[in-house]
């Protein structure tokens, strides 16, 4: 046993930089350990020609099946899993689009009478946007009527050639578009090099351009004293007879069982490995998982299906150069009553595939076909198709869940997650109408041929709600400032304490709540566990 740290955050991902450069003005000990390695940019697809065909950067932790990953079985789920475990965690394979929730989303039971409302509201987490929008770089267009107002950080990122045709398309039918706010530096940013347009963002940036969390918050953090304990995994949080958490039983680098004592346990290990630990931090006290008396760790689980509307141009598009995104529209976010669903969705425009990619998803549609037209029809889309993908709201239910598989495990024997998640009937009527209106715009901005595909099955990389935060305990696992009900010095930032899932990508808002966390940790330093 080494001596104990005032806090031990478990997961160096989004929400745990966040949380560590946060506390780390206080010079109190804070120790981060993470499953995962640092990683080398020289070694990302990116810096090479296979960057297309590289297995050890798929989004799937099952197909990766590195010994840092852990295994999930997500055959119980029409969407599934997606993640990266290092640090930096899965920001190492974010494409960076960079919304905010919208103040809506905070009071959806209020406004619509489905989900539950947030203990927090917009104006609470703003300066918290704001704040790491700073941190992370954020390049955007000021002046957004989707949004309140904000501050912009970066310049936006170009158009391109793709984001030009679609902008056309939504301009020809009134419906709104803007360029969409990214973690890509248009600019050099913080030492930081700007975006070169190589068009690998969603397999990790050699460039440093985007703004992964090991190249964002953790030079900051280790720089006023952090540490982060790289390849260390934790089985379980321990707890004393008074309900309060000691510390953790991790495995070392050398795969030797470690105790390490700690003050304050904050965890971060997203919206499945979240679940997953507290479910196997079992105690006389606490024999259903721990901050489990609701009984809601690992229910409401949420992560957004997604439908793609691809359009064939005949002109050339540059879909393979570029960040990832360009331009966004929230046409159709907001509840309108004259739909048959709730809710709405972002649309989030991808530029499109690499030559590989391509050649995959044009086979899969049907669009390449093997033959003698099948080089005309590789040529027709490579380089001229570019799509929409709809972020659906997804709405919690508790019986998506997150629990514990009976007989699967990762490399130390640990318990490893299942996932049983189904999309409702108003998401999929959600799915269906973004289509039909993504067909529209990209007939109007001049496709030749539009094509869909729904839901994204590969898309499971929002991961939410598994960990709730309200104001009663008996419906939230955590209170409105990250703080477990049941544990008094156990705190949750990452996307478990999610109540609602919105219709845009989460993690803008993931790592606004971890800074706010912190600050509220801060505030009470001197009665922290009152
Ligand atoms: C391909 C892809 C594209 C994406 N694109 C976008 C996007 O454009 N915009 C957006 O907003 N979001 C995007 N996301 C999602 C985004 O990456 C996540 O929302 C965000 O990283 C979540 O932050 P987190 O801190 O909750 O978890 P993570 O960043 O996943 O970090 C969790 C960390 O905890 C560690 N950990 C877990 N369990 C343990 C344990 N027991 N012991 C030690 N360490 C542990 C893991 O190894 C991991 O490093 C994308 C994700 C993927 C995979
Ligand atoms: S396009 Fe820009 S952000 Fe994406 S990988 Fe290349 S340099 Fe990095």
């Amino acid at each position: 046993m080494t001596d104990p740290v005032d806090v031990l955050i478990v997961g160096a991902g989004a929400s745990g930089a966040a949380v560590a450069w946060s506390l780390a003005e206080t010079r109190m000990r804070i120790v981060c350990l993470e499953q995962g390695d640092w990683m080398n940019p020289s070694e990302y697809p990116s810096a090479g020609r296979d960057w297309e065909a590289r297995g050890d950067f798929s989004y799937s932790p099952n197909e990766r099946g590195r010994s840092t990953d852990y295994p999930i079985n997500d055959t119980s789920t029409p969407i599934k899993a997606a993640n990266f475990n290092g640090v930096g965690g899965s920001t190492i394979l974010y494409a960076g689009h960079f919304p905010r929730l919208h103040p809506s989303d905070f009071r959806v039971k209020t406004l619509d009478g489905v989900g539950d409302d947030w203990p927090i509201d917009y104006e609470t987490l703003s300066p918290y946007y704001d704040q790491n929008d700073q941190m992370v770089g954020v390049s955007s267009h000021v002046g957004d009527p989707a949004y309140p107002d904000k501050q912009a950080v970066l310049p936006p990122l170009p158009l391109g050639k793709s984001g030009e045709a679609l902008a056309r398309g939504f301009n020809k039918l009134g419906w709104h578009w803007w360029p969409a706010d990214s973690a890509v530096a248009s600019v050099p940013h913080d030492g930081r090099d700007k975006c070169i347009n190589l068009g690998t963002c969603a397999s990790g940036c050699a460039q440093g351009a985007k703004a992964s969390a090991d190249i964002s918050y953790w030079p900051h953090a280790i720089r006023n004293r952090v540490e982060v304990w790289s390849r260390c995994r934790v089985r379980e949080i321990t707890v004393d007879s008074n309900g309060m958490a000691t510390g953790v039983i991790f495995y070392d680098k050398e795969g030797v069982e470690q105790y390490q004592k700690a003050e304050v346990v904050i965890l971060a290990c997203n919206g499945i490995g979240t679940p997953r630990l507290l479910l196997n931090s079992l105690s006389n006290r606490f024999p259903d998982g721990l901050a489990n008396s609701s009984g809601l760790v690992g229910k409401n689980f949420m992560c957004h299906p997604y439908a793609a509307t691809y359009g064939v141009f005949e002109h050339p598009v540059d879909s393979y150069i570029g960040p990832h995104n360009c331009i966004w529209s929230h046409e159709f976010y907001e509840t309108d009553l004259t739909r048959d669903f709730l809710r709405g969705y972002i649309y989030e425009s991808v530029r499109g595939y690499g030559p590989v990619g391509t050649g995959i998803i044009g086979t899969k549609l049907g669009k390449i076909r093997w033959g003698k037209e099948h080089h005309e029809e590789y040529r027709r889309l490579f380089d001229h198709m570019t799509f929409l993908m709809a972020i659906c709201e997804d709405l919690p239910e508790e019986k998506n869940t997150v629990t514990l598989d009976s007989t699967l495990t990762d490399s130390h024997g640990i318990p490893s997650p299942k996932i049983t998640y189904t999309i409702s009937d108003n998401t999929n009527k959600m799915l269906k109408f973004s289509i039909d209106r993504a067909t529209e715009i990209l007939k109007a901005a001049g496709a030749t041929d539009v094509f869909s595909r729904s839901p994204l099955t590969e898309g499971g990389w929002h991961m939410m709600g598994t960990a709730r935060m309200g104001l009663d305990p008996s419906r939230s696992v955590v209170n409105e400032w990250g703080r477990s009900h049941d544990v008094k010095n156990l705190f949750i930032v990452d996307g478990s304490i999610f109540v609602t899932s919105g219709g845009v990508n989460p993690t803008s808002t993931i790592q606004a709540l971890a800074l706010y966390i912190a600050d509220a940790i801060k505030k009470r330093l001197g009665n922290l566990f009152e």
